[in-house]
C-alpha cells in the first residue's frame, strides 16, 4: 500500500490478473522473457493492446527480445497489491457497532470488517453481519499482529485499556466513535468521530450561522 500509485486506464488494469497468471506460470518454467505475440497467443488479447498496456507499466519490448518476465512480474506484483482488502476489527457490538457490521463496506471501498469483539456473553459467538464476535479475552490472539484498523465502539470509559492493547498488536489506525480523547504513540493515526458533538456542532451551526 506504500507504493506510488500508477494510473493506468481502467480496461489495462481489468487485463492485469490476466496477464500475471500467464507470466507467474512462464517464471516458474524458468522463462526469462517473453514476445507480445506469445503473450497474445496465451491470453488472446491482440499484440498491439498487449503492447500499449504494457508501455504504461514502463515496460518496453525490445525488438527482437520481447519483455523481461521478472521485471513485469515485479510490476504486477506491486501494483495489484493495491487491491489488496484491509482488513478491520471492530470493538463494541452495540448499536452503532451492529449498523457498522451490517453495513458493506466492500461497496465503496476496499475495507472490510473480518472480526468484532464485545464482553457481553450474549452476543459472543454471533455472527452479525457476517462478521464472528469475539470475547474481548481472545482479541490478542485473533488480532495477532495482522490487522491494521480498529473501529472502536464501546463505552467511553474503556476505551483506552482497549485501544493499548489493539496498538501493542499492531493496530496503526483507530476510528474512534466514543467520546474518550485517547493516547496513542506518534505512529498511530486516530480518528475520532464523535456523532453526539458532531450533532451539536449541526445545530449550534443552524442557529447561529444559517445557510442562506
Ligand atoms: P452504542 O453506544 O453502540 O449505541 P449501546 O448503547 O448498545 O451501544 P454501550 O453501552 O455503548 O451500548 O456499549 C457498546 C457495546 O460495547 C456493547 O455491546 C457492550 O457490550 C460493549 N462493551 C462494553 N464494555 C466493553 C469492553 N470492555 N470491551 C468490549 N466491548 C465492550
Amino acid at each position: 500500500m506504500n507504493h506510488e500509485q500508477i494510473k493506468i486506464p481502467q480496461a489495462t488494469a481489468k487485463r492485469l490478473p490476466l496477464y500475471y497468471r500467464f507470466l507467474k506460470n512462464l517464471h516458474a518454467s524458468g522463462k526469462q522473457r517473453v514476445s507480445s505475440a506469445e503473450l497474445s497467443e496465451a491470453v488472446k488479447v491482440d499484440s498491439a493492446t498487449i503492447r500499449r498496456d504494457f508501455s504504461y507499466f514502463g515496460a518496453l519490448g525490445k525488438k527482437g527480445y520481447g519483455y523481461n518476465v521478472n521485471y513485469l512480474l515485479s510490476f504486477f506484483r506491486k501494483t495489484l497489491d493495491q487491491d489488496e482488502i484491509t482488513e478491520v476489527a471492530l470493538v463494541g457490538v452495540g448499536n452503532l457497532g451492529t449498523a457498522f457490521l451490517n453495513y458493506n463496506f466492500m461497496k465503496n471501498n476496499n475495507t472490510k470488517i473480518v472480526m468484532a469483539f464485545d464482553v457481553d456473553e450474549a452476543k459472543v459467538g454471533l455472527k452479525v453481519g457476517g462478521v464472528p464476535v469475539y470475547h474481548l479475552d481472545e482479541l490478542e490472539q485473533r488480532l495477532n499482529k495482522h490487522i491494521p484498523v480498529a473501529i472502536l465502539t464501546v463505552p467511553a470509559q474503556v476505551a483506552q485499556p482497549i485501544t493499548d492493547r489493539l496498538v501493542k498488536q499492531g493496530v496503526k489506525g483507530i476510528l474512534n466513535f466514543t467520546p474518550a480523547r485517547l493516547n496513542v504513540p506518534e505512529h498511530i493515526r486516530v480518528h475520532h468521530i464523535d456523532l453526539a458533538v458532531e450533532l451539536q456542532s449541526l445545530v449550534y451551526f443552524l442557529k447561529h450561522y444559517p445557510a442562506e
